[in-house]
């Protein structure tokens, strides 16, 4: 074992600050990763003031995470050291079940690793993530970074980036689509982004007027005010798909009235109660609302694949980690643009 720098909280109410960790051996399939950039997910915030109920202290966030290989084990052939690679939120799954078996493990029926707050199966208690200097994964969990694009802005597409990549690609959303991105955060953002390399005519929904004219720099065709209810009412039965990212449990109804027959929306956001649903307005319409969580490891590769293509990164504030509690309270003010990513060399620089 090695013991490494990281920042983690202790409990529910606390400011991250500077902890040290534990890091396994290398192992047979694993590769050590120096990490150099770490985006600054609003599950990190949700999972460091247990939001969910199922925390585990002291949290190590971050699984958004950019490094280079340090060293592999024996058996790895896949990845050589020096190596620019991600890691995205898992970094274990049985790989045996059937979602496994089919490219699915963020659905594994043992349970996926996290990345942080999951069970750490070598050295037992919970994984930390990637707000440290050094990180031990399985090789199998381990990303391929296409060398055309920029590192510290790539961080954000292994969270924010598959989780909006994955539901538009189920979804089939193609040319021409009328598609819908509630929410214009980190995830929001790349959800604009990937309906827009996707081909669709993208409108981005929005309870901030302000955000429009960046929302048309991403790529968004259109600018629709969720508080409008004139302009909602203009829209009304016309989207193809809704990607829905609001972080918070609301009224899902407003959206709903925007679906065309038989079409979807999906909710990646609001890991929580959702207010009273009307039956009417799923009936009328045959209408549809579905969930997506993250994306399987081939899915998420296919997605980076996809981003060296098409050139897509995330729009990116660089910060010093001992930044990150301001830097919280502004993700929850909505006041990024549009994601946070930590320049690991600040924790490295540190005393
Ligand atoms: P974020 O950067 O805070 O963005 C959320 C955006 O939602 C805000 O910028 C705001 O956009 C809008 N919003 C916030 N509160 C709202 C409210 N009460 N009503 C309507 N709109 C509201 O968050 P994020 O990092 O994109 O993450 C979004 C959520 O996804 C988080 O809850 C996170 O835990 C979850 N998540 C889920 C998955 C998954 O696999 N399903 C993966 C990663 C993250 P406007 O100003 O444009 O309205
Ligand atoms: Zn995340
Ligand atoms: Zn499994």
């Amino acid at each position: 074992m090695s013991e490494v720098k990281a920042y983690g909280a202790a409990d529910p109410k606390a400011d991250l600050k500077q902890i040290n960790i534990e890091r396994r051996e290398v192992k047979p399939r694993d590769v050590k990763i120096k990490i150099t950039y770490c985006g600054v997910c609003h599950s990190d915030i949700h999972t460091v003031r247990n939001d969910w109920g199922n925390s585990k202290y002291p949290v190590v966030p971050g699984h958004e995470i950019i490094g280079e290989v340090l060293e592999v084990g024996s058996e790895v052939s896949n990845f050589k050291v020096g190596q620019t690679v991600g890691v995205g939120c898992m970094v274990d799954s049985c790989r045996e079940c059937e979602p496994c078996k089919h490219d699915l493990e963020q659905f594994c029926e043992e349970g996926m690793v996290g990345t942080y707050n999951g069970k750490d199966k070598h050295l037992g208690g919970h994984t930390f993530g990637g707000y440290s200097e050094e990180i031990i994964v399985d090789h199998y969990y381990v990303l391929s970074v296409p060398d055309n694009l920029d590192t510290k802005a790539v961080a954000p597409l292994l969270c924010a980036g598959i989780t909006t990549f994955s539901p538009l690609n189920h979804w089939k959303v193609s040319k021409g689509d009328k598609v819908g991105v509630i929410g214009l955060g980190g995830l929001g953002h790349m959800g604009i982004k990937f309906a827009h390399a996707m081909g669709a005519h993208v409108v981005m929904i929005t309870t901030s007027p302000e955000k429009a004219e960046d929302a048309k720099r991403l790529g968004a065709d259109e600018v629709l005010i969720s508080k409008d209810k004139d302009a909602m009412k203009k829209h009304q039965g016309s989207f193809d798909f809704l990607l829905n990212t609001v972080p918070v449990g609301h009224d899902i109804n407003p959206y709903l009235q925007l679906l065309k027959i038989d079409s979807t929306m999906c909710m990646v956001g609001a890991i929580e109660p959702l207010p009273d649903v009307h039956g009417g307005n799923l009936i009328m319409g045959r209408k549809n609302v579905a969930g997506s969580l993250i994306g399987g490891i081939k899915e998420t590769q296919e997605m980076l694949d996809f981003c060296g293509k098409h050139d897509v990164v995330s729009d990116i504030e660089l910060i010093d980690i001992n930044t990150i509690n301001e830097a919280y309270e502004r993700v929850v003010d909505g006041d990024v643009k549009y994601r946070f990513v930590i320049d690991m060399e600040s924790l490295r620089n540190a005393n």
